[in-house]
């Protein structure tokens, strides 16, 4: 049953450094009506992802801010509940980008529809949505592995970064993880089924990466730059491909931060590309296709993070940063009916 106020997260202040909660508020508005061409939806699950760290900031980037007074920006999953959109009826499921908020207008643009049959409906912001398909798209169009080949990924137990490690293994590789504590790492080799695992936060990964990849490394994928990077390079392969995806370790940094030695890349050949998923929508089915499949037979196992009630994104989406996610942070903001109990 919709309620009848809707709840929303606003950006409130543009933060300095580590964001913190009082940086965004709480308020309730009415349920907005949907004018001709246009749908209302219920929120179902919210996605927080660190690149909403940079929309807080109005530092130039590759996309605009979100603006300060403003629901906070991020991937929904929702039910259509009113709809004047010919393409959108009532009770479909929707994939969509109305942020911080119970419920949201859209005039459809950008809007893919949900079949629950698929897979649950959350999914589609993670495994088989924008992680997802970086994970996809940047490990075998830019690292190329080959079969054989070692690929090391950081943020290993992550949305982006557990996608990455099993493809490798998919692809024949042997695949090397790094993560934050020893419950990640054991999942990283236990469940994704990754050749080892380091945790940054309290090994030598100088030493670990000698004894994980004996044969140097030919692929490393970049979640995290930083120091972490900066051991990964003393150890890659000539002709290594290193697809630089994220740069979490730095999205807080208030001042230059202490950048790596590069010089391996120039000894080794080594090829470091900027990556960003919105620039390969032509992927889009590749993925689909590949992914649903490798779920569909067990190839590929995906762990969610799933935090209950909008009232608790800010807080859980500071925790990105802390590591303090386990799996794909997804916020549910509403009932799941495909769910059993709607929970
Ligand atoms: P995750 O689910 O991996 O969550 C973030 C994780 O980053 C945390 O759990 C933590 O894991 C790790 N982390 C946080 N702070 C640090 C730090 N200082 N040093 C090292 N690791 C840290 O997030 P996603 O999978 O959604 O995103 C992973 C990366 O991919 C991010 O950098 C993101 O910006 C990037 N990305 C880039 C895209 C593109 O198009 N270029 C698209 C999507 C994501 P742990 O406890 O293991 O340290």
């Amino acid at each position: 049953m919709p309620a009848n106020s809707n709840r929303t997260v606003l950006l409130k202040n543009r933060p300095a450094g580590e964001p913190s909660e009082e940086d965004f508020a709480l308020v309730e508005a009415p349920i907005p009506e949907p004018g001709a061409g246009r749908f209302l939806a219920r929120t179902i699950y919210l996605s927080l992802d660190p690149y909403m760290r940079g929309r807080m900031s109005d530092r130039a980037s590759y996309a605009s801010p979100a603006e300060v007074g403003r629901p906070m920006v991020g991937g929904t999953v929702g039910q259509v509940v009113r709809s004047n959109h010919p393409g959108f009826a009532e009770g479909d499921y929707v994939l969509g980008y109305w942020g911080w908020q119970e419920y949201g207008l859209s005039d459809g643009a950008g809007v893919r529809k949900l079949d629950p049959r698929m897979g649950p409906l959350s999914y589609a912001l993670g495994v088989l949505g924008m992680p997802g398909m970086t994970a996809y798209v940047a490990l075998l169009d830019i690292g190329r592995p080959r079969p054989g080949e070692t690929v090391v990924v950081s943020a290993a137990s992550g949305a982006v970064g557990s996608v990455v490690g099993q493809i490798a293994k998919i692809k024949g590789c042997r695949a090397v993880g790094i993560a934050g504590g020893e419950a990640k790492c054991r999942h990283v080799v236990e469940e994704l089924g990754l050749d080892a695992c380091l945790d940054y936060k309290s090994q030598d990964l100088d030493r670990g990466l000698r004894d994980a990849c004996p044969g140097g490394i030919d692929v490393y994928y970049d979640n995290v730059a930083g120091p972490v990077l900066a051991a990964v390079l003393r150890h890659i392969n000539r002709g290594a491909r290193i697809p630089l995806v994220g740069l979490i370790s730095q999205y807080n940094a208030t001042g230059p931060t202490p950048g790596p030695d590069l010089m391996p890349l120039l000894v080794q050949r080594a090829l470091i590309r900027g990556f960003i998923v919105s620039d390969h929508p032509d992927r889009e089915a590749d993925f689909l296709r590949d992914v649903s499949a490798w779920l569909g037979e067990g190839r590929l196992t995906y762990r969610e993070h799933i935090v209950e009630g909008l009232e608790n994104a800010p807080r859980a989406f500071l925790g990105l940063f802390r590591g303090e996610n386990f799996g794909k942070l997804i916020v549910r903001v509403g009932d799941d009916p495909t769910r059993p109990g709607g929970a």
